[in-house]
């Protein structure tokens, strides 16, 4: 009985342990989760190998035959290298992830312009270590056709996708009215004001003055006067900015790239737009990139740009 018993617990055990060690390799390696399911899964595994030291205890203590269980030592043996390569893990993953010293805040007035505009930036500082955050304006609920509700706005969801594949910081919504923001100056201009109060920006990307959507443009101006006391100000384009927009800073992204196209395509309600075509992403930032001397890149207006900031 013992044997059997001995057997069960180091099956149930060794799934948990492979459980347990994968959940934080993709926690702290990888970065996925956030710090409160790592909390969990710790909980998790701390019971587990409460529960089998328990076990193991009790069965030596009234059956020594245990002892000679090829299974019991077998689950000892595993337990003590699962738990060393869970360390080494924590450890390495906490020296590979150093707390963020610089901070990005991108704005956009529609639920998609950040990916248009700076998607891949985002990602690449992201890569460098920058907090990277972005604040979206409205729910994009003029973008998807005839009569939709907040509740069946599926824009929002489709943002957090396209933030997930950014690896963005954080992504914030807001509720302004999609087509309607030129009446909400002020009330836009303190939404940012208090973005840049909570995140303390070295950069900011926003929209540019030459878009002919009026929400852009509001945008702009709210942004312009709501960071004068941030660094770098660096604005962006989208596949329908007109041809006055010349930017003058410009960020490789040639690692980035399919990680922007990935992003957008999160915005599934919104593909069959034709300025959503791959071609068309990738044929922008490959003349940006010529215009910068690099393959792919993201072309910037700056309204001041500090080059240690970035
Ligand atoms: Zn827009």
């Amino acid at each position: 009985m013992r044997s059997a018993s001995g057997i069960q617990y180091f099956c149930v055990f060794m799934i948990i342990m492979i459980i347990a060690s994968e959940c934080l390799y993709y926690n702290i390696i990888e970065s996925r989760w956030r710090f409160p399911v790592l909390s969990m899964i710790n909980i998790a595994f701390l019971t587990c190998a409460f529960i089998y030291g328990h076990v193991f205890m009790n069965a030596l203590g009234s059956d020594l035959s245990f002892r000679s269980d090829l299974f019991s030592h077998t689950a000892i043996a595993f337990s003590v290298v699962t738990m060393a390569g869970i360390g080494f893990r924590y450890n390495r993953g906490r020296q590979a992830a150093p707390a963020p010293t610089k901070a990005i805040l991108a704005i956009g007035a529609h639920p998609d312009d950040v990916e248009f505009g700076c998607g891949a930036a985002l990602l690449h500082y992201r890569k460098q270590g920058f907090a990277t955050h972005a604040l979206i304006l409205s729910s994009g609920e003029n973008g998807l056709g005839a009569s939709p509700t907040p509740l069946h706005n599926s824009r929002r969801r489709e943002a957090h996708k396209g933030g997930e594949v950014m690896r963005l910081s954080s992504l914030t919504i807001l509720n302004f009215p999609d087509c309607g923001m030129t009446s909400r100056r002020d009330g836009i201009k303190s939404a940012i004001e208090e973005a840049i109060r909570k995140y303390n920006p070295d950069v900011v990307f926003t929209h540019n003055n030459f878009d002919r959507h009026s929400d852009h443009r509001m945008v702009f101006n709210a942004t312009v006067e709501a960071c004068r006391n941030v660094p770098t100000v660096l604005c962006y384009e989208n596949p329908n900015t007109p041809p006055e927009f010349r930017p003058n800073f410009f960020v490789d992204v040639s690692d980035c790239l399919d990680f922007k196209i990935r992003a957008l395509q999160c915005h599934s309600s919104q593909t069959r737009k034709s300025y959503f075509k791959p071609e068309l992403i990738r044929s922008i930032a490959r003349v940006r990139g010529n215009q910068a001397k690099v393959r792919f890149a993201e072309g910037f207006i700056a309204i001041r740009a500090v080059l240690g900031a970035m």
